[in-house]
């Protein structure tokens, strides 16, 4: 075998175990509580080193549209400050920050033209909730009937 033709092997070898660990890492769930970690996506979003489609932005808050869409609208709305979970956000984010973050899911819903028909806001806390990215976000989801979840 040539050597070309072995490092070609050893190149594809060592693609695909990039990618299958990076398929794992994607739906590796994350606690709820603990240090921030700002090399999570939506931190490098807030810095403008990863890119995201946002679609509104006021002091605290950003919405932009999730990558992998699960809805005909789905929207992620996120504070910018460094918060894992609802957890931290409600004993450490200031008032300010509170109205912004809740008045952003209000006018994220208006701007995706879901808020006459309706629309699902979703917080996945921890592990138990399967968070995957450790920064406080909100799904909005909408745009279409959504499968019902009955919590009663
Ligand atoms: P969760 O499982 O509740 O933590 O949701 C994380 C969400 O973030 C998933 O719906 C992902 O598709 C989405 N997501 C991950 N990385 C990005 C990114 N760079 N831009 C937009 N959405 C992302």
């Amino acid at each position: 075998m040539s050597l070309l033709h072995r490092t070609s092997k050893l190149f594809i070898v060592f693609s695909l175990v990039i990618l299958s660990s990076n398929a794992i890492a994607e739906h590796e769930t994350v606690a709820s509580t603990g240090q921030y970690d700002d090399s999570n996506p939506f931190a490098r979003i807030l810095v403008k080193t990863l890119k995201a489609d946002i679609v509104f932005e006021n002091k605290h808050a950003i919405a932009f549209h999730d990558i992998a869409p699960k809805a005909a609208v789905h929207v992620l709305v996120i504070p910018k400050g460094e918060y894992r979970s609802m957890v931290d956000f409600s004993t450490q984010a200031s008032d300010d920050e509170i109205v912004a973050l809740v008045r952003a899911l209000g006018e994220t819903a208006k701007k995706m033209g879901v808020s006459d028909s309706g629309f699902k806001l979703i917080a996945n806390a921890g592990h138990d909730a399967n968070q995957t990215v450790p920064h406080l976000h909100f799904h909005l989801l909408g745009g279409e009937k959504l499968e019902c979840i009955s919590v009663d």
